[in-house]
């Protein structure tokens, strides 16, 4: 197919890039992908692409070329509220880290190659639907377009339809260097005060590590520096003691909603972590964020006919695609997040760190 109809993605996030790049290669030849941010830009986040993104990577061709600028990760350690750890060891790579800053600007370059107009520092202050089409407004004009993808994050000002509060966390972290850790070993450690979140520590190329928390947005007294503090001094024991932080710490918002809404609104598709698609327990939205961007191209080239008319009414598939495919993982997930909260997960987890549980999970792990 070959269009010319103007296309607009709005956040160049591992959504919007891969949105933008899936429409550029269906032939759609005016796809435009505004960022509010200079680029390169920093993402708050750990980097960690588990199994899910993993093999989207690899279905998509790009696994091996984005796995040069990540650390492979072939055990986790796991702690329980009662301190106690177990070691989940693979014979094979369970998970890569990729530091976001490489991820993006891999995800964006590939779009770009695909023919994408990429406009950093462009950001979009509001998104107008008019009949026949979506005006998407900018400091630096209008844009007009017959489609839209919005897939500006969480905090998703263009035009923000749930409100954040809804299932919303919150995390800070920090990169580390001189850090003693396992090389290709992730830590989660599950603690009362960051119920039913955690805390991590996740190794990136270069012997850095990347350590952070996250907490229930509503919660009474500690702020998060404090919860980091604590996390430091408490849950890595000595480690932290000669290590160097590199910059600053940062905190981001997580949406975690733990269902799914309205993701189609006239002409304006809505992917990623805009659309609440994260994982409610692990806080793991990159998977999704990647398969939604993809299921948001697919649902505009096949509203297209001919090249050259866009049907909004065929772009609803996107609302049934979005659910037929997050709907079981959103809500599990959602479920999981319940039993982490309820009494009965300390005990659960203390178990599951004793000494025949971890060479049952050995077991099953390597035949898996
Ligand atoms: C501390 C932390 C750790 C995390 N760790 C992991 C992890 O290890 N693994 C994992 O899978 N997930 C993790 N996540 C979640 C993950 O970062 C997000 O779910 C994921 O980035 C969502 O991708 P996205 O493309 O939807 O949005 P984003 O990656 O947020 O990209 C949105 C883009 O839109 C741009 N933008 C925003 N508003 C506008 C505007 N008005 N105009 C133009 N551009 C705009 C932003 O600048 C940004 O570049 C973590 C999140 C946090 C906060």
């Amino acid at each position: 197919m070959n269009c010319d109809l103007p296309l607009c993605v709005v956040g160049a996030g591992p959504s919007g890039a891969t949105a933008a790049r899936l429409l550029a290669q269906s032939g759609c030849r005016r796809v435009i992908l505004l960022e509010k941010c200079g680029w390169p830009r920093r993402k708050t986040c750990a980097g960690g692409l588990g199994p899910r993104a993993r093999e989207w990577l690899d279905r998509q061709g790009l696994l091996k070329e984005a796995s040069v600028a990540a650390s492979r990760i072939t055990s986790l350690r796991f702690t329980a509220p009662s301190g106690k750890s177990a070691r989940l060891t693979m014979n094979r790579e369970m998970a890569i880290v990729m530091p976001r800053d490489s991820l993006d600007a891999f995800l964006v370059s590939k779009a770009i190659a695909a023919g994408v107009d990429f406009r950093p520092s462009t950001e979009v202050t509001s998104v107008r639907q008019e009949s026949g089409g979506v005006v998407v407004c900018t400091h630096g004009g209008d844009i007009e377009a017959d489609a839209v993808v919005l897939a500006a994050g969480a905090l998703n000002r263009a035009a923000d339809k749930q409100p954040l509060r809804t299932g919303c966390a919150h995390s800070i972290m920090a990169r580390f260097a001189d850090f003693p850790h396992n090389p290709g070993e992730m830590e989660m450690i599950y603690s009362k005060n960051l119920s039913p979140y955690y805390a991590w520590l996740f190794p990136e190329p270069g012997g850095l590590v990347n350590v952070g928390l996250v907490a229930p947005s509503r919660r009474k007294g500690a702020s998060l520096h404090d919860l980091f503090d604590d996390a430091l001094e408490n849950f890595f024991g000595w480690r932290p003691a000669g290590a160097r932080q590199i910059g600053r710490r940062y905190g981001a918002p997580i949406r975690c909603p733990g269902r799914i809404g309205t993701v189609v609104d006239g002409r304006v598709l809505i992917a990623g972590e805009s659309a609440g698609l994260v994982h409610c327990l692990t806080c793991e939205g990159i998977p999704y964020a990647l398969e939604s961007g993809e299921l948001a191209a697919s649902a505009i080239v096949r509203s297209i006919t001919g090249g050259s008319r866009l049907d909004p009414l065929a772009l609803r598939w996107y609302q049934r695609a979005v659910e037929r495919r997050f709907w079981l993982p959103v809500t599990m997930s959602a479920l999981y997040r319940w039993f982490v909260a309820s009494p009965a997960f300390p005990p659960a987890a203390h178990l599951g760190t004793s000494p025949m549980f971890e060479r049952f999970s050995a077991f099953v792990l390597a035949k898996a």
